[in-house]
């Protein structure tokens, strides 16, 4: 049975209530997960204020600033998380972001400064918060990023995040086989395209959706939920064989060599 009562489990990458994290958080909690939050800080707090308000309904017994690209925010959110915890079970790594200079046109085109940003915010964070996690995850661990099939294939205006997401998956094997003797486990889910805040930055993105429900077996997108469903199994004992794989939650679009 898929129980993850007495799991702590800290989801970073809510914005709001389309975030896949969003998703993610709820079939965790489903599960018996204990949940922590972390949010991006603005100015006005915005952000804060609608992940305390969207969480609620979990009961989440930490909800903390989060900027990845901000190295002493992070090490307090792990010092909390160790303070108040004591442990940590589960880590989803659920955030991205480029700017949009590198998700249309040409490749050729990108400027150095967005693709640094770009594999700052969406590569290199998943072995920073990994780094945190690590000395927390006393009983072993689970720790599941995001990641999308723009990283094996080319996707039209895909361009800067697909290279981050290549580099992220490659990341996902090397701190699988770093933490396995650990018993920390490090999966990738790689998702079908859901309509989302970071989803519609990426030019021809309903162009993506519209190719899935042509081509993909299953002629539909996926949800959410369904990505979150995958998140638990990942996050349980149920998978605890599973370590370093990419696992397509995509309606079995990646499989379609001909239409793709
Ligand atoms: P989203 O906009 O809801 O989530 C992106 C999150 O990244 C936001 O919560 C944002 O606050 C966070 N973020 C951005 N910069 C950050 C920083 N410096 N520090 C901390 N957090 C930061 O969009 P989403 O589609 O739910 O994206 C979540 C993940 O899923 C991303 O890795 C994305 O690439 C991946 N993904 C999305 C799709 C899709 O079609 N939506 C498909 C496959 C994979």
């Amino acid at each position: 049975m898929l129980d993850l009562s007495g799991k702590h489990a800290f989801v970073t990458g809510i914005a709001n209530n389309r975030s896949i994290a969003w998703g993610i958080a709820q079939q965790l909690h489903r599960a018996g997960a204990e949940i922590g939050v972390s949010y991006l800080p603005d100015d006005k707090g915005r952000f804060e204020k609608k992940v305390r308000e969207l969480t609620e309904p979990l009961h989440p017994t930490l909800v903390l600033p989060g900027d990845v690209q901000d190295d002493a925010q992070v090490d307090a959110l792990f010092n909390t998380v160790k303070e108040k915890w004591g442990k940590l079970d589960i880590l989803i790594h659920c955030l991205a972001f480029a700017d949009k200079s590198g998700l249309t046109g040409n490749y050729t085109d990108i400027p150095k400064e967005a693709f640094s940003q770009a594999m700052e915010i969406s590569t290199y964070s998943l072995g920073r918060l990994a780094r945190g996690a690590k000395p927390l995850m006393t009983n072993g661990g689970s720790i599941i990023t995001l990641t999308y099939f723009g990283g094996v294939k080319v996707i039209p205006n895909y361009n800067l995040m697909g290279v981050a997401k290549a580099g992220l998956e490659m990341t996902v094997r090397y701190l699988a086989a770093e933490l396995g003797p650990q018993n920390i486990r490090v999966n990738g889910i790689s998702a079908g395209p859901i309509r989302t805040l970071a989803s519609s930055a990426v030019g021809g993105i309903l162009d993506m959706i519209h190719n899935v429900e042509e081509v993909a077996p299953l002629k539909r997108t996926v949800t959410q939920t369904e990505v979150g469903n995958t998140a638990a199994f990942l996050a349980s004992d149920l998978s605890s064989g599973i370590t370093g794989q990419i696992i397509y939650v995509d309606s079995g679009y990646e499989i379609m060599g001909m239409y793709n």
